[in-house]
């Protein structure tokens, strides 16, 4: 992915700043679901996501969410990055991999995050699809 800069000068998706003029910009994480989306730009500390925000991501499937399930947080190198909460009944999957307790995973474009039964791994739902935008 690349994106394009207002003074013309072209960059790849990982460089947040313009050495030609000096533009920074910073990476807005999207989370899609089956019902809609939310878009994330903060920066610098963890944004909680529960059952309340996935029910207006995927409707009734927000039942298997934790009322905290993950974190999500920047970190200051500009990428996105998903710590599961501790004891929630069910686990937070990216892509097939569990999310330990505790353990930053980074996020990039086209992983999709799953809630999954703890006894049965592929028995998972809610899913949201990440992908970012690039804001100037
Ligand atoms: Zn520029």
């Amino acid at each position: 992915m690349t994106w394009n800069c207002r003074c013309g000068d072209i960059h790849e998706d990982s460089e947040r700043l313009c050495y030609i003029c000096g533009m920074t910009v910073t990476r807005v994480l999207v989370l899609q679901g089956a019902l809609g989306q939310r878009k994330f730009t903060i920066e610098g500390r963890p944004i909680p996501i529960g059952n309340r925000i996935y029910s207006s991501l995927v409707g009734p499937e927000s039942q298997y969410a934790a009322s905290s399930q993950f974190n999500l947080e920047k970190g200051s190198d500009g990428d996105w990055y998903i710590t599961a909460c501790p004891k929630t009944v069910n686990a937070t999957l990216v892509n097939d991999t569990l999310c330990e307790d505790g353990t930053p995973i980074k996020l990039q474009d086209g992983d999709v995050i799953k809630i999954g039964s703890r006894v049965d791994l592929s028995r998972n739902f809610a899913h949201l699809s990440v992908s970012f935008e690039i804001k100037q």
